[in-house]
Formats: C-alpha cells, structure tokens, sequence
C-alpha cells in the first residue's frame, strides 16, 4: 500500500469555470491506467466552461445537486450517488444547481503518458443556456 499526499486545494481557474469551484487531485494519474480522480467542489451556481475529453470522463456526485448537460440534450439533474459518464469527444457541462453546493469525484480518462491532451476547452456557458429544471432553481 501507498498513502498518496495531496497538494493543497486550489481555485478552478476563472477561464474554464463560471463562479466558485476548488479542486483536489486525489489521483495525478501518473501511472497506467493513467485516471486522474478530482475533488471539486462548486458554489451554487458554478460551473465548468463547455468542454470535451480526449478518452472519456466518469463524474461520482458526493454532496448537494448537480446539473450535467452534453451539447443539443436536455440538461440532467445529479443527486449524491447519480453516477455519469461523457464518451471521448462529447461536448459537455457540469456544475451546481442555481442554489445548491455540489461535490463530484470526477475520473478522467487517458491522462496518456505521451502527454496528449486530455481537454478541449471551449466558451462559458452563457446564464440562459444554464437553464435547469424549474424544481432545481
Ligand atoms: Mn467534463
């Protein structure tokens, strides 16, 4: 056994997220199968800019309600437990509802050892595309 050591938390980045996010690295994703696991917490509110991954990406809701959405569906609601996946290239968002913190475990796929991006970053999602459910508002 290995008892991995975190760096400290840092602030998600005002270029790639809307609003308040902080992330922990839990697993770099140094070594085969090369999936790096972050902590992040969002604010009511927060969320990432539209984006896609290279391999793939599984999202893990620990706390609060999330919204998730890929480009041109519907977006879905997250409750602690809703496990979600994005296939390799699909456009996508993931935050908080308007009025609930929310903490996913997000595993991202392929952080590949030849260092091929594993992140497309694309705009913000603008305040009417983030439009949730009337029951998540
Ligand atoms: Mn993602």
């Amino acid at each position: 056994m290995e008892r991995l050591t975190h760096g400290p938390t840092v602030k998600a980045p005002a270029e790639r997220f809307t609003g308040d996010a902080w992330i922990d690295v839990i697993s770099p994703g140094a070594r085969p199968p090369f999936v790096r696991a972050n902590l992040v917490r969002f604010a009511p509110g927060a969320r990432t800019a539209w984006h896609r991954h290279t391999r793939g990406q599984t999202l893990h809701v620990l706390a609060g309600i999330g919204l998730v959405q890929t480009r041109g569906e519907e977006i879905n609601v997250l409750r602690p437990g809703d496990t979600v996946r994005t296939g390799p290239g699909e456009w996508h968002w993931h935050g908080a509802a308007p009025t609930h913190f929310m903490v996913h475990l997000g595993l991202l796929e392929g952080g590949a050892p030849d260092g091929e991006p594993d992140t497309e970053w694309a705009g913000h999602v603008t305040d009417s595309e983030y439009d949730p459910p009337p029951a998540e508002a």
